[in-house]
């Protein structure tokens, strides 16, 4: 990236000890199966070079892993004592670790986020997920469902591209550590991961069927969730699809959590510590190139600091690192498709045609694949899309605020409601503040922290049902 003070080398993370198949078949009951379907083509983002060839399961192949689910439920997983279910999600996350540098280097190709961020927060937070629900499955009578809580059955499971890996810990470990059998349907721009984790839950010899991959993309996942022997239903993904889940499963005896999209404000006060607030804006709306659902997108700024504040957020802007998805250095990777790339460019002229003044940083962009410089609006204004609309990409909006009561209303004036950050030096005015932000996780003089041990989740538009913690076992037990 241009105007940096000095220049790293270049220090590639070499992809050869990935092994990509030219084609993928589905993994079902225990085994890769060709798909009766068609198939679609998964590239790199970063350029635009196919990785492989994936199966499009069809209504007869979701129907096939739904069988070979239930299956498993009723013969293997439900009957199996918690401390032997343990034994296996304590395997996977220990073969996680063992071939976490394979899954991140495929995470990156696949998703076009950063090495660095694939390495350190998605694969290990991805082991730390298996490890923490191996821990629950021998102990559910303490999760605060009665003495004896019983699974749901068949877990439906549909995630998106973001974080395709993790999404899938937050998804299939609490499921199996309560004693359900689960069929997961990754995004169709990100098989890969999920394909490989098939790999090892044969590796970790898991019984045939409590584990089903089907790749595919909208029509497969309607097919999943709207299945008549589907118990639960966990969809992360727009708001959009999961208003049509909703409505699908209305009326039906299916269990459904839904974790959609945010709008978080990011709210910093006139006493907060400036340069860490900085990192912690950077982090919140720059982090795997903003395609974070709890992304802080609006910068809530008390006036009499706004300018100061700009000033050392530009200047660090500049010196993000934008490029190879693979170089240790990258700070921003590739955006991950190309319809993505068109949405964050729609709103962003929607931005400019609103009379919000657009700032980005001067560098050279590839030739190839999908890219977005880091960028921020500022003369943002509430009623502006915006501000109001999630983007899902490296921008960021910028509105002022005088008093705590203005940037508590500015705040919760979104139809979402995922997360939020507070940055001020004050304890009790974290306390004060957070209590009244209509947030599922308000992170204070931080951003972006995840914990298996943590519940996650919505109001509002953002979704039901938490993931994480002990509250993330109470969406996989009656
Ligand atoms: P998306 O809703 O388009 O797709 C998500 C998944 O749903 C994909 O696997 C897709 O193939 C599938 N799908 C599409 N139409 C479907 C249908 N009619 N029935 C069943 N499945 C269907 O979302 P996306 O673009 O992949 O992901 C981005 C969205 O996900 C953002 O809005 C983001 O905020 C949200 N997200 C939320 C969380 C959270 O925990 N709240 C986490 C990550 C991402």
């Amino acid at each position: 990236m241009a105007d940096t003070i000095f220049e790293y080398a270049p220090a590639p993370e070499s992809r050869s000890i990935v092994d990509i198949k030219p084609s993928y078949g589905l993994f079902v009951g225990g085994e890769f199966v060709e798909g009766r379907g068609t198939s679609f083509k998964t590239i790199s983002p970063a350029t635009e070079e196919v990785l492989a060839e994936v199966a499009e399961a069809d209504a007869a192949d979701v129907d096939a892993a739904v069988k070979a689910a239930r299956r498993a439920y009723d013969k293997v997983w439900s009957r199996m004592p918690g401390r032997e279910r343990a034994k296996y999600l304590y395997r996977i996350a220990r073969i996680i670790q063992e071939r976490g540098r394979e899954l991140a280097v495929l995470e990156s190709l696949d998703n076009g986020k950063p090495i660095k961020e694939s390495r350190d927060v998605d694969v290990p937070t991805v082991a730390a997920h298996f490890f923490y629900y191996a821990g629950w499955a021998d102990k559910l009578e303490y999760a605060g469902r009665g003495a004896d809580p019983q699974p749901l059955g068949v877990a439906g499971q549909v995630i998106p591209w973001n974080f395709p890996l993790l999404m899938l810990a937050w998804k299939i470990a609490p499921a199996l550590a309560c004693g359900n059998t689960v069929v997961l349907k990754p995004a169709e721009t990100t098989p890969l991961t999920a394909l490989l984790f098939a790999e090892i839950c044969q590796q970790a010899d898991l019984p045939p069927g409590v584990v089903n991959i089907v790749t595919g993309a909208g029509a497969t996942g309607q097919a999943l969730v709207g299945h008549p022997d589907v118990d639960k239903v966990a969809f992360t993904g727009s708001t959009e699809v999961g208003k049509a889940i909703a409505r699908a499963v209305a009326g039906t005896s299916k269990k459904v959590t839904l974790e959609l999209g945010g709008k978080a404000a990011n709210i910093v006060f006139d006493d907060a510590p400036i340069d860490q607030a900085v990192e912690g804006i950077v982090d919140g709306i720059f982090f795997n190139q903003g395609h974070v659902c709890c992304a802080g997108s609006r910068l809530l700024v008390q006036e009499s600091i706004s300018e100061e504040l700009l000033d050392r957020l530009k200047r660090r802007m500049s010196t993000l690192r934008m490029g190879d998805p693979l170089d240790k250095n990258t700070d921003i990777g590739a955006i991950n498709s190309g319809e993505q790339l068109k949405r964050i460019r729609e709103l962003s002229d929607l931005g400019d045609a609103e009379g919000a003044e657009r700032w980005e940083v001067a560098c050279d962009l590839p030739t190839k694949g999908y890219w977005f410089p880091p960028t921020l609006f500022t003369g943002v204004s509430q009623a502006h899309r915006i501000a109001r609309e999630e983007i899902f990409g490296p921008v960021l909006s910028v509105l002022t605020f005088r008093t705590p009561a203005e940037a508590v209303e500015k705040a919760n004036n979104t139809p979402y409601g995922l997360s939020a950050g507070v940055w001020t030096d004050k304890g009790s005015r974290i306390l004060s503040v957070a209590h009244q932000l209509r947030a599922g996780v308000v992170w204070a003089n931080t951003f972006n922290k995840f914990d298996p041990t943590s519940p996650f989740g919505g109001f509002k538009e953002s979704g039901y049902g938490r993931e994480g913690g002990r509250h993330g076992l109470e969406a996989y037990l009656k």
